[in-house]
């Protein structure tokens, strides 16, 4: 009897194993999909990581109930990879499977499908597709279980696939990715018509001189651009539709819907890329000398010194030897200037992966990179770690320091800095990491050999970083001068840099109007009844809100502990930030950028690009403006308080805090001369913010390391955070401390806690956290058989059955 051992796309432990039955449509083979049954009636897409023959008769085991196509959509090496992060991460490799893999390759029964209004079918449907098309809606999604109910057929899986892979159906996901029309309308000339007969339709024209000019503009492009969108034609000429309705009235043009496919990029342009100046050219041969002997380099550039531009010509080189590149950026950095850069010179050798493409987008660039050769570059956020590569020759992790590598939530919680150097290593390429501002792990890796190291101390042009100038504020508080979260000086600034016609990017990192509403009689503040935090004012929606859950609550006109309407904000965030620049400075025109502006699709770029266009004068935000933007009009940047920076609970909050301040100055005076960046601080003699003024990188790192050593942290320590959650406050705690007293055999003082955390209960579920500092050179393999095995022994207690575990392993 032929086996599978296949991977479900749930959170379950190890394969699952199913017979091969003989008359399956397709070959199984390893890493291709197959429909199976598992629990009552569900049906799911499993991937095929094992196929064996054996002869021994083994427990019920089920069926495979049907295959999807003939080639598998998992590779080898992918397969290696997912249990790699499944065994380093401590997680299922059900869980790696549901992050790696886009919906639309992984239907099960749970999936929703809407109908695609804009399809056209080119082939004759089968009769199970015809049922199934007609009984879908284009607004009302419906689950494959229901289709399968309604429509009374049974193992509908592999309908569902051929027409999504018609594109006449599409999985359904939250509202913000809706499905984008592919077609665009395109003009062109009704028929084949003569010279002489365009000349005369011309002359003939000469009486309707706006028809004759857009005709005679259109015949221009039409001689080196065979695809003339009807936006293009008219964006280029200035002239309404209705002229152009004229034309097609005549019988002279026409227009129609031509598909155009989000992913075509037009030919590549490998000659656009700049000339490298000096210090790149520099930093250049050394990080490819260096790659000679060390698998990850380090490339610590300061801002704006062109590190994109050395990338550009890393990729060219790797695309010349017929290799591929992956070049990975924190998800809120994939703005369109560096796709557009990396577009005009790869061209359609690009592909670009992340979630603000839609599910069925991205399962396109999976399906491309599975069969054909011609994509050679991937841009994406963290994700694209788990994409099919064939012939990897370079990762590029640009932002190395950026916390958001790390995924939180869901499993798998990995790091795709960290992974990707493990990806490398399975595919025998290189890493690159990239930074202005080092994580100290990563300077530490380089320091001491493990990782080469080039510096790029230059900025392009040889302009100087900018110049930082503190703000005292408590002194000025004593002085009575601070009416307002700005500093006179920064407002006198403000207005200079606005009188000259120039920007000014201010920036806080909380978002909302106050961060805490409190009674001036007993100093009551409102908390979410869910979580164990305060909430949030936002003015807009006159609504406390709770950044936990998003939770909401009307505002309270009375103390709920002292009834007496004493309630007053207390706080600054973005939201109340604008509204005093805005009485302040009430001629500038502003935009704020935050979690609750840039919610929409679009929104996004659109504050971007109207800030890039000189639209708006002053750009106010979250750490969200410090991402990779490079504006080239903004001379002054304010830090309104950096001492929230300073104030947070965690052994990175210096690093971060550092990276931070140091990123977003980074954003002053690009281009064309030094900027000034107005940093705000009760604490002006804080080596930190020394450290940041100075930019001295050297000295807040040094400082660091030590404090890491003395108090057992990364990167002498690994971490291993054990969070245990339930409703039940008791349980939790009871759990929680039997699994570190099992924890403590072996384990000794290495175990910390169970401790509360400082948000101690999140969507209703009460926490602890106990946590594993082990040594650098522990077995990782041994640790964790140790952990399982003691936390398989708590559990099999029938009372901890609510209670939820799950592993942080190198938590951030
Ligand atoms: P970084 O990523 O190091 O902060 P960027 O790659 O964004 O810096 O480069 C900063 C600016 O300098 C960009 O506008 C870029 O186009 C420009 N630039 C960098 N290198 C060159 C070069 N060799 N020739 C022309 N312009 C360059
Ligand atoms: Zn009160
Ligand atoms: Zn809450």
């Amino acid at each position: 009897m032929l086996y599978a051992d296949v991977v479900l796309p749930l959170p379950l432990q190890g394969f699952y194993t199913y017979i091969i039955p003989p008359d399956l449509p397709f070959t199984v083979k390893e890493g291709s999909r197959v429909i199976v049954q598992f629990g009552k009636k569900k049906f799911y897409t499993a991937i095929v990581f094992k196929i064996y023959e054996s002869e021994e008769k083994q427990s019920p085991i089920k069926d495979i109930v049907s295959t999807l196509e003939d080639t598998p959509i998992v590779t080898p090496l992918q397969m290696k990879f997912w249990e790699w992060v499944s065994f380093y991460y401590m997680c299922s490799l059900g869980d790696v499977y549901k992050a790696a893999v886009p919906s639309a390759l992984k239907l099960e029964s749970e999936t929703h499908i809407l109908l695609n209004s804009d399809f056209e079918a080119l082939e004759p449907f089968t009769s199970n597709e015809q049922k199934v098309f007609f009984l879908l809606s284009p607004d009302k999604p419906f689950s494959i279980a229901e289709i399968e109910k309604k429509s009374g057929l049974s193992n509908i899986i592999p309908t569902i696939k051929s027409l999504t892979d018609k594109k006449a159906i599409y999985i359904n996901e939250n509202i913000q990715n809706t499905y984008t029309a592919k077609t665009q309308p395109v003009v062109r000339l009704a028929k084949q018509f003569t010279e002489e007969e365009l000349n005369n339709i011309l002359d003939e024209l000469s009486r309707a001189k706006k028809q004759q000019y857009l005709l005679s503009i259109f015949l221009d492009i039409n001689k080196s651009d065979k695809l003339i969108t009807k936006k293009r034609l008219l964006d280029e000429t200035s002239i309404s539709p209705s002229v152009l309705s004229e034309l097609v009235k005549k019988g002279f043009l026409d227009i129609y819907d031509h598909e155009i496919s989000r992913f075509d990029y037009g030919d590549e342009n490998m000659d656009s890329a700049y000339m490298l100046n000096i210090h790149q050219q520099k930093a250049y041969t050394e990080i490819t000398n260096s790659f000679k002997e060390k698998e990850t380099t380090l490339l610590y550039g300061v801002t704006s010194s062109g590190k994109t531009e050395i990338y550009i010509q890393l990729i060219k080189d790797a695309i010349s030897k017929g290799k591929q590149v992956l070049y990975l950026l924190p998800e809120i950095a994939l703005t369109t200037q560096i796709t557009n850069r990396l577009k005009t010179v790869f061209g359609n050798k690009l592909a670009v992966y992340h979630s603000r493409f839609n599910d069925n987008e991205r399962a396109e660039t999976w399906k491309k990179l599975l069969k054909d050769d011609e994509v050679q570059v991937i841009l994406g956020a963290r994700s694209a770690i788990f994409l099919p590569f064939n012939k990897l020759d370079l990762i590029i992790v640009d932002e190395e320091h950026e916390g958001s590598y790390k995924q939180q939530d869901p499993a798998p919680r990995y790091n795709a800095r960290n992974s990707a150097i493990v990806l490398a290593n399975m595919h025998n390429a290189k890493v690159l990491l990239g930074t202005a501002t080092p994580s100290i792990e990563s300077y530490n890796n380089a320091l001491s050999g493990r990782y080469g190291l080039v510096r790029l101390t230059q900025r392009h042009e040889n302009i100087e970083l900018p110049h930082i100038a503190v703000i005292n504020t408590k002194e000025l508080r004593r002085k009575k001068q601070m009416k307002s979260i700005l500093s006179p000086p920064l407002i006198d600034k403000i207005r200079e840099t606005l009188n000259r016609k120039e920007q000014v990017i201010l920036f806080q990192n909380r978002r909302g109007f106050s961060s805490m509403l409190e009674c001036k009689n007993c100093s009551w503040t409102p908390h979410c009844t869910h979580c164990d935090v305060s909430l949030t004012y936002h003015k807009y929606q006159r609504m406390l809100v709770c950044h936990y859950c998003g939770a909401t609550y009307n505002v309270p006109t009375l103390c709920d502990e002292c009834k007496t309407p004493t309630l007053e904000f207390l706080g600054y965030g973005t939201e109340r930030i604008e509204e005093e620049v805005n009485t302040i400075i009430p001629e500038a025109s502003i935009a704020r950028m935050d979690l609750d502006t840039t919610r929409g699709k679009k929104s996004y770029e659109q504050i971007i690009s109207k800030f890039e266009n000189n639209e708006t004068n002053i750009l106010i935000g979250t750490q969200m403006i410090s991402k990779g933007l490079d504006f080239d009009n903004v001379s002054i940047v304010g830090i309104l308080n950096a001492d929230n920076l300073l104030n947070y609970p965690d052994f990175r909050a210096y690093e971060k805090a550092y990276q931070l301040m140091t990123q977003v100055s980074g954003r002053a005076g690009r281009k064309n001369k030094q900027g000034l960046v107005i940093l705000q601080t009760a604490h002006p003699e804080h080596p930190l913010i020394k450290c940041v003024r100075e930019n001295d990188y050297e000295s807040f790192y040094l400082a660091q390391l030590e404090e890491r050593r003395l108090f057992r942290y990364p990167p002498f320590f690994r971490l291993i955070s054990i969070v245990i959650r339930g409703r039940d406050e008791s349980l939790v705690e009871n759990t929680s401390t039997q699994l570190a007293e099992a924890l403590k055999q072996p384990f000794g003082e290495r175990i910390l806690g169970p401790s509360k955390p400082a948000i101690s209960r999140i969507q209703s579920l009460y926490i602890r956290n106990i946590l594993l500092k082990i040594e650098n050179n522990a077995s990782i393999q041994k640790v964790r058989e140790m952990i399982n095995y003691h936390q398989s022994v708590i559990f099999t207690n029938p009372a901890f059955k609510s209670i939820l575990l799950h592993y942080d392993v190198d938590p951030m």
